[in-house]
């Protein structure tokens, strides 16, 4: 297949254009390098356009001198803290930039846009493992940009045909096996790369945000899903979704919770080191458990996560970052 992806400079894109180059398609990035790595776009040995999705006349000769059978759509500002003082880069970004791309895709005679979605689509789980049809009640602007691009996807499919497969995912964590790309944020905010920065002496420890939520050790719950495993999941979904012109609609997650202190024991088995934790307050805004029902993309699409263990993820993603940072 000859897929456009958007975000392919960033961390789940990059690892999505290395699964497809894997499995024998080619891909084109289009990155405005925002988040972007220039050296991901590089390595990647693709077509690539540095530019911005907005960019209508870029957008348009992107579209003529190439052929795509599908868009997957990455690029995305993906701060949930910042999209609270923030919003109007959010909804500009994440909402107004992507419809203008749906408008090229429709114009284009694009067939399926596959689209990064989230489970902070759902908010507050009101259900011990959240399935596609829990309620979509987002609780912050990151959430509900990403909520809103899923009402103009199924209204696009509505008025012009433009299918689409809306990935709801939950915790992207790891690293390719090989080490050669992997999670690279700045600044950086999530769980592991930070446990694994602190390991690495980077920073001096690991502050546990809340250890006196409702759950059997106090701090958060969440589901951790391999980076690779998510690239497989937009591929398969693309497929299925040209097979059988249809729409897709799932959650990507393992369906197992891991707290965070069960994170840092993982980090600290992995890397041997004694990793300093120190207990902070809460950070506003987290739900005490986000867990995946995620039998819908197995069965839907045949997917079968093939790093669901949470040590080989901290493995992949210390391997990673030992070659990023040391
Ligand atoms: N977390 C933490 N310390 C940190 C960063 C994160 O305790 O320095 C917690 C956070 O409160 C949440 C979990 O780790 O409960 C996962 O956070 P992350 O930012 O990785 O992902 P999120 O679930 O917010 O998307």
């Amino acid at each position: 297949m000859n897929i456009l992806v958007t975000g392919g400079a960033g961390y789940i894109g990059r690892h999505t254009v290395q699964s497809l180059l894997e499995q024998g398609h080619s891909p084109v990035i289009l990155d405005n390098l925002v988040y972007g790595h220039r050296d991901f776009l590089e390595s990647a040995g693709v077509p690539y356009y540095i530019g911005d999705i907005a960019d209508a006349a870029l957008l348009r000769r992107i579209f003529r001198e190439h052929s795509f059978d599908g868009v997957m759509h990455f690029s995305a500002f993906a701060y949930v803290g910042e999209s609270v003082t923030k919003p109007d880069i959010y909804y500009r970004n994440n909402l107004m930039a992507t419809v203008e791309l749906l408008d090229q895709c429709v114009d284009s005679g694009i067939k399926t846009f596959v689209f990064s979605s989230t489970c902070a689509t759902y908010g507050e789980a009101t259900e011990e493992f959240i399935s596609e049809s829990h309620p979509q009640n987002p609780i912050n602007p990151y959430g509900r940009s990403k909520w809103m691009v899923e009402q103009v996807l199924k209204d696009y499919e509505h008025a012009f045909g433009l299918k689409h497969v809306i990935l709801r995912y939950f915790n992207a964590s790891g690293a390719h096996p090989d080490g050669h790309i992997g999670e690279d944020h700045e600044p950086e905010t999530h769980l592991i790369p930070l446990v694994l920065y602190a390991a690495m002496g980077k920073r001096p420890d690991i502050k546990i945000f809340g250890t006196d939520y409702d759950t059997p050790d106090g701090t958060c719950i969440r589901d951790y899903i391999h980076v690779c495993d998510l690239a497989d999941a937009h591929i398969l979904g693309l497929q299925k979704s040209l097979t059988d012109n249809v729409s897709i609609n799932a959650n990507l997650g393992n369906g197992s919770g891991y707290s965070v202190k069960e994170v840092i024991d993982a980090c600290r088995k992995v890397t041997g080191k004694d990793i300093q934790a120190v207990e902070a307050p809460r950070r506003p805004g987290d739900p005490p458990r986000l867990v995946a029902m995620a039998d819908h993309a197995r069965q839907e699409l045949g997917w079968n996560p093939r790093f669901a263990d949470i040590q080989t993820i901290v493995e992949h993603a210390y391997n990673w970052h030992r070659k990023r940072h040391d």
